[in-house]
């Protein structure tokens, strides 16, 4: 098996706002696998806040010696491997995941929903995120987001009635909020989570700091609409750590190392009651569609990333209906469209 990567900068549709931060691009580590006469890619999206660096994840892929296995087909042993190199590079990780699983199911010849035994059919509709702005340009987006049924609205600023009011004069489409942590009163929380229950709301992300399990499992308790965990959760081993204080768990390759674990992940938060958000980082086609092989396993879906970009180097995905379309391609759905520079390991 030969690794190696490509530098790749994705250009953002709109500046991007959440609760306290704004930028206009994304940086990502495209990798590619090969063995044989298969091709396998992956996607490292890397933004500022979760602390990896396309340095950082050069850094980390010229320590994978995939020399040291056989075949591909050894997910488990390869992927342990990898996650021992060092700690955290949870995205650097999942470009390794990525490609593996794309070259595994091209090898294989089968996609991955089918692998997974996922009835397509169950495909929830995805979100579009609507980041924080001025009012004039939320309702602008809004009416720029008429192909998805479902919005997902940043709230965590100092005017989030006022973008929900504005959002209600524009649409009546159902809203999932995400509050990025930018709440810091469990009870101005709850008495906000209680308005946006009249506001037709799925449920509420990350009210609270990711650290305030006690004051997010009382508002879990007295909440009306479900609490979703999403900083408070990145592994498989911080289910157990979180699983009072919320309903469900927002998961993304990008936090967790990629779909293997993402996989685990989905069967433990199932075991224990818990729903599930599958989400994304501002990211391409190739990590988008490794996530949307998962998505028929959850409740929610949040996949908005390749819609929110202006220079994907990959094929878009379809979407109909405000469901990403899976299609009947090999390994995990994605083409590349674009010549990128590829560096040897
Ligand atoms: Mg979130």
């Amino acid at each position: 098996m030969k690794l190696s990567f490509a530098v790749y900068t994705l250009n953002l549709l709109h500046p991007f706002t959440i609760a306290n931060f704004t930028r206009t691009t994304t940086p990502l580590i495209i990798t590619k696998i090969e063995y044989e006469n298969f091709v396998g890619y992956g996607e490292a999206s890397m933004p500022p806040y979760l602390g990896e660096t396309q340095q950082s994840a050069i850094l980390f892929l010229k320590k994978v010696d995939l020399q040291l296995f056989k075949t591909p087909f050894e997910i488990e042993n390869i992927l342990k491997y990898v996650d021992s190199i060092a700690a955290n590079n949870t995205a650097a990780k999942a470009s390794i995941d990525i490609a593996l699983h794309d070259l595994v199911g091209k090898i294989l010849n089968k996609p991955w929903h089918q692998l997974y035994g996922v009835s397509i059919d169950n495909m929830p509709e995805t979100s579009i995120t609507i980041g924080i702005d001025n009012i004039s340009v939320i309702k602008q987006k809004v009416k720029e987001a008429s192909a998805f049924n479902v919005l997902k609205v940043k709230l965590g600023s100092n005017n989030d009635k006022e973008i929900i009011e504005a959002i209600r004069e524009t649409t009546d489409k159902p809203i999932c909020v995400d509050v990025n942590q930018g709440w810091t009163d469990k009870h101005f929380a709850l008495d906000m989570i209680h308005w946006l229950e009249t506001k037709n709301t799925l449920f509420v992300e990350q009210p609270l700091s990711k650290t305030k399990l006690d004051e997010t499992a009382w508002i879990k308790e007295n909440s009306p609409l479900p609490i979703i965990a999403d900083e408070s959760v990145q592994r498989y081993a911080d289910i157990e750590k979180i699983k009072d204080a919320f309903d469900g768990i927002n998961i993304k390759l990008m936090k967790c190392t990629g779909m293997h674990e993402a996989y685990k992940m989905i069967h433990l938060a199932k075991e224990l009651n818990l729903k599930l958000l599958i989400g994304c980082m501002n990211e391409s086609s190739c990590a988008n569609l490794a996530a949307a092989q998962l998505a028929p396993f959850a409740a929610w879906v949040d996949l908005d990333g390749p819609f929110m970009i202006t220079n994907n180097p990959f094929k878009n995905p379809t979407l109909e209906k405000g469901k990403i379309q899976l299609e009947e391609i090999s390994g995990i759905g994605v083409k590349l469209n674009t010549e990128l520079n590829f560096e040897n390991i």
